[in-house]
């Protein structure tokens, strides 16, 4: 048996930090942070952010100068049940790719196969993986470039107490049901899912995420159902049922429904991110709340390729940076009432993403092959989960677009 000296178990003892990220611009919404400091990491959390902490402290010591360093990135709607749905992507390659700490699955699975993705996918992921359950038995089982069929169609398969029941169940992953609402998703029964949506939504006490697509129903009619607290994600659709009033500006609706406290988030996908929405929208004061991916296998090489490359072209539209980090980490992380994520207060689980910003002419592109000229895009640096570092794979998107 080894006893550890007292000589030697102070020096243990003697406080040597993890690791230390040395001279990084440091954007912390939550906690007002943003300027240049050092951050280390102890045990797995959050120990010290400071003007300068001497690196002879730390047992590892990063330099991030010139990078951003922000709180683990949230991506509140992604499709990360992979091989078990069809647009399902693999969690680690997106997570590497835009350095996202939190994946956040929008639905992929419901009451009936929820365990699949839990003991399957999210137990094995290098990330965090939490989940919206969707209100639909079977989750999203009919995705793909020439099948499309609405898991909300079918009244017999939307159960909110089997919804509810599993949620209650995970509680530690779940954080709210799913919906999509829209002409091809939950087609003739219409406002019904909805409302059934809703009833799981109150019956496990948690926020509904609803998914607008074309009509019916309209925008006017979903936001008026939609409680404080809910999701609208694809806000900034294109038309049919877009945001945005042929007067100028967006409906009244958003508004009336931001005022109660519906959260509007981006869920660009391949099909509900459009210039016009945006900029419209963006120009008249009615910024989203939430900026979120909807990665899934149809948008993951392009328009949304992922939270990063989403960022990048919110920032592009007109949203500040340190806004862009706000609404993919504070924002979601308080969206799913998980307040303990999305920020880097000392005590905090040590979830980062590091960011590099560079300049670069490049044109984005939205859901209708409408192009903008950019000039900066956001690359991934590093991800650290816990206080484990995972390296990013810093692949630039074109490239990755022709290896698939
Ligand atoms: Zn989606």
């Amino acid at each position: 048996m080894c006893i550890p000296t007292l000589a030697k178990l102070s020096a243990v003892t003697e406080n040597t930090y993890d690791l230390l990220l040395k001279g990084g611009r440091v954007i912390d919404p939550r906690n007002g942070v943003d300027g240049v400091f050092d951050v280390a990491i102890k045990a797995g959390r959050i120990a010290a952010v400071e003007g300068a902490i001497d690196a002879a402290t730390a047992e590892q010591v990063r330099d991030v100068a010139d990078k951003i360093v922000c709180p683990g990135l949230i991506d509140l709607h992604t499709h990360v049940y992979d091989k078990a749905t069809p647009l399902g992507v693999d969690p680690g390659r997106v997570s590497r790719r835009s350095v996202v700490s939190t994946l956040v699955d929008a639905g992929s699975a419901g009451a009936g196969n929820f365990a699949g993705l839990r003991d399957y996918v999210i137990a094995p992921a290098p990330v965090r993986i939490l989940a919206f359950l969707n209100i639909s038995f079977p989750g999203i089982f009919a995705f793909g470039p020439t099948l499309m069929y609405g898991e909300a169609r079918i009244p017999e398969l939307l159960v909110p107490e089997l919804c509810a029941k599993v949620i209650e169940a995970n509680r530690d992953l779940l954080v709210g049901v799913k919906v999509r609402m829209g002409e091809v998703t939950s087609g003739a029964l219409g406002m019904k899912a909805l409302d059934l949506a809703i009833e799981a939504a109150e019956l496990a006490g948690v926020p509904l995420m609803t998914h607008i697509g074309s009509p019916p129903p309209t925008y006017d009619e979903i936001l008026a159902r939609m409680r404080p607290g809910d999701i609208l994600t694809h806000c900034f659709r294109p038309e049919p049922n877009a945001p945005i009033a042929e007067t100028g500006g967006v409906l009244d609706a958003l508004v009336t429904a931001r005022e109660r406290g519906v959260l509007f988030d981006i869920g660009h996908g391949a099909g509900a991110f459009h210039f016009r929405s945006a900029e419209q929208a963006i120009g008249s004061g009615f910024p989203p709340d939430i900026i979120s991916s909807d990665v899934h296998t149809l948008s993951i090489n392009g328009p949304a390729f992922d939270l990063l490359h989403t960022m990048s072209k919110l920032v592009n539209c007109g949203i500040a940076l340190p806004d862009a980090v706000a609404m993919a980490t504070d924002a979601p992380a308080r969206a799913m009432r998980r307040p303990d994520l999305g920020q880097l207060g000392v005590g905090a689980v040590a979830d980062i993403s590091v960011v590099g910003e560079i300049e670069r002419d490049y044109d984005f592109r939205d859901v209708r092959g409408e192009t903008r000229a950019g000039k900066m895009l956001l690359e991934p640096d590093v991800l650290i989960v816990g206080g484990t570092i995972i390296e990013a794979d810093a692949r630039p998107f074109e490239i990755v677009e022709k290896e698939n």
